[in-house]
């Protein structure tokens, strides 16, 4: 999209938030500003070393693998961070606090806020303001991910995917948290975990190597622990979330309507937990599914539906077959290719 169309069609309240936020939202005469301050020099150190250092570590995997091997504990802690990390960021940040797709009890609302936090991907109040604001203006002006950002030409796109995937989260320019998250600002648990991040990343950071170098007693262990269990395990989780913004907004097929360019890309709907059936989730952001086509794997969706079991999730907001059906666009343009 060149940029003189960016202007078009943007709202001031986001359609996807939850409802009590949304009712904040209307009884406000004037918006609040998108920004509000400037990310710190040391922030922006910590968070250059968080997206280069696994970068590095995964180029350096082929020869220490090769060296050192893999072990079965490193696997584990490889799968058992990425799950609970990863869950915290779909199930937690995203479809929970994010859009208020279900409720949670208080254990687990704080329990989906720390594991989150170990994924990493900021703390949870920023994460949840920022995906605020790109559903608010998702590939529009003010969006903070769009890859459609510098035109539709492939160049422009290029630069438009790697600013959708990494780039963005350079700019140092912060959501305003005051106009995004008052819900969240106001919640004491959160407010908490918020806090705590530092803390969080560290146990992310070390806790595997603790745990190679105590069960091997070796630090042999401990140093292979922190590669896969840490490192490695943090890129792989990190490039699965961005590339729900990258490739998501650019390739795939795209069954519903929406007023954006969402896409479903069935490849990452594993790895991502269901989160990259994104035409769908744009088309209805509340829904605690995303995965709403038949044989659409949908991960986070299942972990939900257990957490409902429990007794520990209610007032899910399962979708309902009607509402999806109603959304959908022709089959032919389901099948569409977006480039
Ligand atoms: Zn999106
Ligand atoms: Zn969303």
């Amino acid at each position: 999209m060149p940029p003189s169309q960016l202007t078009e069609t943007v709202e001031s309240t986001p359609t996807s938030i939850a409802p009590s936020q949304r009712e904040s939202a209307e009884r406000r005469p004037t918006p609040k500003p998108l920004t509000a301050g400037r990310r710190g020099g040391t922030e922006q150190g910590f968070l250059y070393f968080f997206v280069v250092a696994p970068f590095l570590a995964v180029l350096a995997m082929i020869p220490v693998a090769w060296g050192w091997g893999i072990s079965w504990l490193d696997i584990g802690l490889f799968f058992g961070f990425f799950l609970v990390g990863g869950l915290g960021v779909t199930m937690g940040f995203h479809r929970h606090f994010t859009h208020g797709s279900f409720k949670a009890k208080r254990g687990l609302k704080i329990a989906m806020a720390l594991a989150g936090s170990l994924s990493i991907e900021g703390k949870v109040i920023t994460w949840v303001a920022d995906h605020r604001r790109h559903h608010a203006f998702s590939d529009k002006e003010g969006d903070p991910h769009s890859p459609w950002r510098y035109g539709d030409t492939t160049k422009a796109l290029l630069k438009g995917l790697y600013f959708a995937h990494t780039g963005w989260m350079f700019d140092r320019e912060k959501t305003n948290k005051q106009r995004f998250t008052p819900d969240l600002l106001r919640d004491r648990d959160i407010v908490l975990v918020n806090s705590l991040f530092p803390i969080v990343m560290l146990i992310s950071l070390l806790g595997p190597a603790l745990i190679g170098g105590l069960v091997t007693m070796s630090w042999a262990g401990a140093a292979s622990a922190f590669f896969w269990g840490g490192l490695v395990r943090i890129f792989f989780l990190h490039h699965v979330t961005w590339s729900v913004n990258s490739i998501c907004h650019t390739i795939g097929e795209r069954p519903f309507a929406s007023r954006d360019k969402s896409s479903n890309f069935w490849p990452l709907a594993i790895p991502s937990f269901g989160e990259s059936w994104h035409n769908s989730h744009h088309a209805d952001p509340t829904a605690a599914r995303h995965g709403t086509l038949k044989g659409q794997i949908d991960i986070t969706a299942r972990v939900i539906w257990f957490a409902e079991k429990l007794g520990w999730a209610y007032d899910v907001r399962w979708p309902s077959p009607t509402r999806t059906a109603a959304k959908m666009v022709t089959p032919e343009a389901g099948r569409t290719r977006a480039t």
